[in-house]
């Protein structure tokens, strides 16, 4: 793969709508398709592992980590932080790898105005009532916590007209088999 460099793709969407599930996909079907492990500051679920889902860090460790320029990009989501380590990125990505990032609407801008090559995907609901019906059935996010998530998701569902392409997570064969022909 000398001298070809790699894509960057982002995938978002609102938090439930299944994002995490294509990419785990994806990652399956193209070998030359790296996801990359964001860090975060929030709590840590109880299947999650540091290190492999997200890197977990204190605020003062990732403020930390922004002042040495760090990220590729960073937001605040739902009282926490979020962002994506630089050098992980474009290492692949020179390497001649597609990366994926799988992060929320404002990272997603941040990292399109400085990349315009990225290529922004949305990825929607089939209805808000599904929405809904997918985050109460992770069983990992208390109601408050569901009900912020919602009202975040439909701030960013406005947004999705303003990506390259928008994919409907009906059937996640279906997403993913859509994507794929996408990257
Ligand atoms: P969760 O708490 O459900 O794991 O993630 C909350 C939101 O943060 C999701 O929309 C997820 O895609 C987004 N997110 C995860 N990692 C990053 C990141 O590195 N940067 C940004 N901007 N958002 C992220």
């Amino acid at each position: 793969m000398a001298g070809k460099t790699g894509t960057l793709v982002i995938l978002t969407g609102p938090s439930g709508v299944g994002k995490g599930s294509i990419v785990a996909e994806l990652v399956k079907f193209r070998e030359n398709l790296k996801l990359s492990t964001s860090v975060t500051t929030r709590e840590k679920r109880s299947k999650e592992k540091d290190g492999v889902d997200y890197f977990f860090r204190t605020k003062n460790e990732f403020m930390g980590m922004v002042n040495a320029g760090e990220f590729l990009e960073y937001a605040d989501y739902n009282s926490n932080y979020y962002g994506t380590p630089v050098n992980y990125v474009f290492d692949n990505i020179n390497a001649g790898f597609n990366v994926i990032l799988e992060i929320e609407v404002k990272g997603a801008f941040q990292v399109k105005r400085k990349h315009p090559s990225a290529v922004l995907i949305f990825v929607v609901p089939p209805s808000m009532a599904e929405l809904v019906l997918r985050l109460r059935n992770r069983r990992t996010n208390t109601e408050d916590d569901i009900m912020r998530r919602l009202a975040i998701a439909e701030s960013e569902l406005v947004k999705a007209c303003e990506f390259d392409y928008i994919v409907v997570n009906d059937k996640i064969e279906n997403a993913v088999d859509e994507i794929l022909k996408l990257i």
